[in-house]
Order: structure tokens, then C-alpha cells, then sequence
């Protein structure tokens, strides 16, 4: 991204789409992003940002991009490496859906802790202490997602593993490290 950045222009991306002048070190235009006939939005060569100050738009490349074209942030960097004739590593793509995996994991995770706790055999004596001995009340409980986790880790791993198809090597990447065992 980094690279991308470096061997792109802003001044030239947002020049296609408006109309630019020069002013001093800068260019301006009028702001696509607000209705005016004054010219408050600046491009800066130098600093390769947006600011509009009239509506307060502001931003590098990529945020123009997102705003002016729609694009999402992986379609804004596809877009100007292909201008810029640079070959993307697959893994930049794969990184935000990587990033959501392991969130997804960690929210299964949690669910299951709070099933066993709230209706699991297992978690019953956990439930007990917390509301007798702790004075949690089930609604707080449930709010909170409080969880049991069970000595035996491998429950665990069973419920994600087998019975979410996550694959073992994603939980390792997760960081809960149950899935050594058999
Ligand atoms: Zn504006």
C-alpha cells in the first residue's frame, strides 16, 4: 500500500474528476463534496491530502476515492496499482476477509462459553457462584456475555472445529491455543 501511495499523484487522480487551478503551492476547485461556487476545496502536491474548507471533506488519495468514486478501500487500491503498474501481493486482498475470520472465531468462541455457561451441565456450578456468591443477576449475565470455560480445552476446539468447519490453523492464528492435543 505503501508503494501504491508513493507512485501515485493525487493531483492527477482528483484532476481527471475536477477542475483544478493553481493557487500558490496548491490547486483548488470547487467542492465536489458540498454545492459551491467558491472554491474551498485544496489539493496539496506536497502533502498529497484533500481539505475542503468549506465542508470539512478531507483526506489522502484513497479517501477521495472512497468518497468521490465509492470504491471500498481494496477497490480504491486495486485501482491506482493498476495506474501505477504495480503487481499486488494476493495477501493484501485476503487481509481484511482474514481480519474478519478471526473475529468471527473469537465471537464463536465467546458463544459457546456463554451457552455452557448458561445452558450447559457443566457450567451450572459456575452459573450458581456467579449469581449467589457474585450477585450477578441472569440479565447482566446475558448482557455481558459472561462464559464458563471448561478445564477440558478440547470442547473447545470440538464445537469449533468439527462442528463450525473453522480450520485449526485459524484458531492457532486466533490465538486460542487449544488445538494442540490428539
Ligand atoms: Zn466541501
Amino acid at each position: 500500500m505503501q508503494e501504491v501511495k508513493s507512485r501515485t499523484d493525487i493531483v492527477s487522480i482528483i484532476g481527471e474528476r475536477l477542475e483544478l487551478k493553481k493557487a500558490g503551492r496548491n490547486y483548488k476547485a470547487n467542492c465536489p463534496f458540498h454545492g459551491e461556487h467558491t472554491a474551498s476545496f485544496m489539493v496539496s502536491p506536497e502533502l498529497q491530502i484533500f481539505k475542503c474548507f468549506g465542508c470539512g471533506e478531507a483526506g489522502d488519495v484513497f479517501n477521495f476515492l472512497e468518497k468521490y468514486e465509492g470504491m471500498d478501500f481494496p477497490e480504491a487500491l486495486k485501482y491506482l496499482a493498476d495506474r501505477a503498474g504495480i503487481k499486488l501481493a494476493k495477501t493484501s486482498f485476503q487481509a481484511s476477509g482474514e481480519r474478519e475470520k478471526l473475529i468471527e472465531i473469537h465471537s464463536q468462541a465467546l458463544k459457546f462459553y456463554n451457552y455452557l455457561l448458561l445452558s450447559h451441565p457443566l457450567g451450572q456450578k459456575a452459573l450458581e457462584y456467579l449469581k449467589k456468591d457474585r450477585g450477578l443477576k441472569l440479565d447482566s449475565i446475558k448482557e455481558f456475555q459472561l462464559g464458563y470455560s471448561p478445564e477440558n480445552s478440547l470442547l473447545l476446539k470440538k464445537f469449533l472445529v468439527d462442528k463450525k468447519k473453522f480450520n485449526p490453523k485459524d484458531l492457532e492464528t486466533a490465538g486460542i491455543g487449544l488445538v494442540r492435543g490428539p
